[in-house]
């Protein structure tokens, strides 16, 4: 096939591959500076809880603003720094950093910290999160450690003592992403989650499909009845929230309310929070 698509087309199919491996390697160079350069930053993204319309808490998002490469997402840098072993400075930067801004920008908060699977499967990450905690001087209830499906799936034995041993230290974990990987409900019981992430995949076919509303109520019911919080990712529409509300979701998160932010930025929007409107759609919202 590839003789016959004609030489045209295979060049520029390896140029393609090409640019994207020069691209990857770019990216891990660049990224082996980052940290010492001062080029990452955190924003945090509020979290509403809808029963009383209050932000209690925000989820750190680490940001890359290198020099030529511009803004680089997480979604590609992330991933690039879990292959090569930096996640391990770059989570521990980021996990200090939320703590600092904890305490000392948004005491009131609970910041939830996005923690890759080699972190957690470390045996000094829990160590590493106690001092934090008492450097900063933190209730440990105040920090929040997301973590996704794949984790579970990799180290089992390693990843739920480490779990057992933040839940111990009074840390709060969430499962991100929740619905989209691999976790059966015999995982939900195992781990100590105190909060299921429901994925945007869902959020996003909440108005359009009756499987995407069938599965959220699930979602919810099996997060009441193991005791953990709620909070739907993704949020973008007032309609969306509407729903969310009449099923019970305990909270939201999404660009509806806000975009990820620097610290400073969510002080000033909490302190406007109450003069602002709840959104609200005009009705026509899907019946089951
Ligand atoms: P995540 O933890 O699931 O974070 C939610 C992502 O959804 C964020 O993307 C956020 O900006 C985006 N988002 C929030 N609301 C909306 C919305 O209404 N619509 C849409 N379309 N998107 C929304 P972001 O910041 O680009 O991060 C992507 C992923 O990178 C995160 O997904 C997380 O898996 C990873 N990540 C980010 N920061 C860290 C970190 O400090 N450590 C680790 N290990 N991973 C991180
Ligand atoms: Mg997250
Ligand atoms: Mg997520
Ligand atoms: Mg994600």
């Amino acid at each position: 096939a590839a003789k016959a698509s004609g030489r045209g087309r295979v060049e520029s199919f390896t140029d393609e591959l090409g640019a994207s491996q020069r691209r990857r390697i770019t990216i891990e160079r660049e990224l082996r500076e980052a940290l010492a350069r001062n080029e990452l930053v955190v924003h945090y993204q509020p979290q509403v809880d809808l029963r009383t319309w209050t932000i209690r808490s925000a989820e750190a998002l680490v940001r890359w603003n290198h020099p030529t490469l511009g803004s680089v997402s997480p979604s590609e840098f992330v991933p690039v720094a879990e292959e090569t072993g930096l996640i391990h400075n770059i989570g521990a930067w980021v996990l200090a950093k939320a703590c600092s801004d904890a305490r000392h920008l948004l005491p009131d908060l609970r910041i939830a910290v996005n923690a890759s699977a080699a972190q957690v499967q470390r045996a000094g990450f829990v160590n590493e999160l106690r001092q934090l905690l008492n450097r900063y001087e933190l209730k440990p209830s105040q920090l929040e450690v997301e973590i996704t499906e794949s984790l579970l799936m990799e180290d089992i034995a390693v990843a739920l003592e480490n779990l057992h041993a933040i839940k111990q230290l009074g840390v709060r974990i969430a499962l991100d992403d929740f619905g989209t990987g691999y976790s059966s409900l015999a995982y939900l019981r195992r781990f100590p989650f105190d909060k299921l992430k429901i994925d945007r995949a869902f959020i996003r076919e909440l108005l359009s499909t009756s499987d995407a509303r069938a599965i959220v109520r699930t979602i919810l019911q099996l997060a009441r009845v193991l005791g953990m919080d709620t909070v739907a990712e993704g949020v973008e529409e007032p309609a969306q929230l509407e729903v969310l509300s009449h099923v019970g979701c305990a909270a939201i998160q999404g660009f509806l309310v806000a975009r990820p932010m620097p610290a400073e930025q969510l002080v000033d929007l909490i302190a406007r929070w109450d003069s602002l409107p709840r959104p609200s759609s005009d009705g026509n919202l899907p019946e089951s």
